[in-house]
């Protein structure tokens, strides 16, 4: 697909769009900014720097105000509050003009020499070029522990698979950037749709270096959230294991109370009155199990629905006169 037509008066549109989330960083954005200026002024590519000011309170929304003053290959989205890093991301690429995006972090942690790496990629002909971090330099132990089982885990239990130690950092084409921008759910994992977009995706390793300045915006509380929010948002795994165990409990508790009634109906053993108010109970229980699995069921195919994702998506036809590639 093209990218957007422009307006009359308008500047045509760029190659590349580079979409920078913020909230609060006014520490580092004078360094990230003559940073990244400087890594894509050597591309000689015709860009455009979209920063998203997630709801800043500090004068990060004056630095930059002030930089798109000066440089027209600045744009500034302001958003009317704090709506968090996905939806910042979101926001930054529906602003996004170029044939291709990068979207990365603002505090110099993704490396923007490797922009250059990830355009040659795109030129290849993949329409997904994401960084994989190689190596983290200084993060606390506790965060690396965290990460590499969240992703551990996230393998095992996704329906799409996600690629491990991938942050956001990512080129995209305009192709997916379209598809992206007509996904409406929420809460939304932005890598984790990336990956179930498809098409050509190839991951380049970087070292993840420490934050240029300032401080992390992620607590702990808030990772948690994202994994809650992923989890729910691309595996079935919990409500299918809801639905094992009252299978089986089922099946152990028949098999017990078979053997018990068996016994006592060859009058090898007494049931007491309490005997089959217990027996009376684990059916019951059985029951009540079973009917919370089958409506976790409905709810996982209810949830499946109101994603409203495409069904599939087409890369390309091959007719009788495709060429060869
Ligand atoms: N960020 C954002 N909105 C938020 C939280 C964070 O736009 O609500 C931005 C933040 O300014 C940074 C990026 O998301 O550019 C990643 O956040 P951070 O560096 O704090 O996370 P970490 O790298 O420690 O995981
Ligand atoms: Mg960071």
């Amino acid at each position: 697909m093209a990218p957007h037509e422009p307006n009359p008066g308008e500047t045509p549109p760029p190659v590349l769009s580079v979409v920078i989330p913020l909230l609060n960083e006014e520490e580092v954005l004078e360094q990230t900014y003559s940073s990244i200026k400087t890594h894509l002024d050597l591309l000689a590519e015709a860009y455009e720097i979209v920063f998203v000011d997630d709801g800043s309170t500090d004068r990060s929304r004056i630095i930059l105000a002030e930089k798109a003053r000066l440089d027209p290959t600045v744009r500034v989205v302001v958003l009317s509050r704090n709506f968090g890093h996905e939806m910042a991301t979101t926001a930054g690429l529906h602003h996004a003009r170029g044939e291709c995006a990068v979207v990365m972090d603002a505090d110099l942690q993704d490396p923007p020499e490797l922009i250059a790496e990830m355009m040659k990629r795109w030129r290849e002909g993949y329409q997904v070029v994401y960084g994989v971090r190689s190596k983290r330099e200084e993060e606390s132990a506790l965060k690396k522990l965290t990460s590499f089982v969240f992703y551990r885990l996230m393998g095992k239990i996704s329906d799409v698979p996600i690629p491990a130690d991938t942050g956001d950092f990512r080129l995209m084409d305009r192709r997916v950037l379209d598809i992206y921008a007509k996904l409406e759910e929420d809460p939304r994992f932005f890598r984790g749709l990336i990956s179930w977009v498809g098409f050509r995706q190839i991951g380049i390793p970087f070292i993840r270096q420490p934050r240029a300045a300032g401080r992390t915006k992620y607590r702990y509380s808030r990772l948690l959230k994202l994994a809650l929010d992923t989890i729910t948002a691309f595996s079935s795994l919990p409500a299918l294991l809801i639905t094992i165990t009252a299978i089986l409990c089922l099946v152990l508790s028949a098999v017990g109370a078979g053997t018990l009634l068996s016994l006592w109906a060859v009058r090898l053993i007494e049931i007491p009155a309490w005997g089959w108010a217990g027996l009376g109970f684990l059916g019951l229980w059985n029951i009540q199990f079973l009917s919370l699995a089958i409506l976790g069921e409905y709810i996982i195919r209810t949830h499946k629905h109101t994603q409203r994702r495409p069904l599939f998506l087409v890369e390309r036809v091959i007719e009788h006169r495709t060429p060869n590639e």
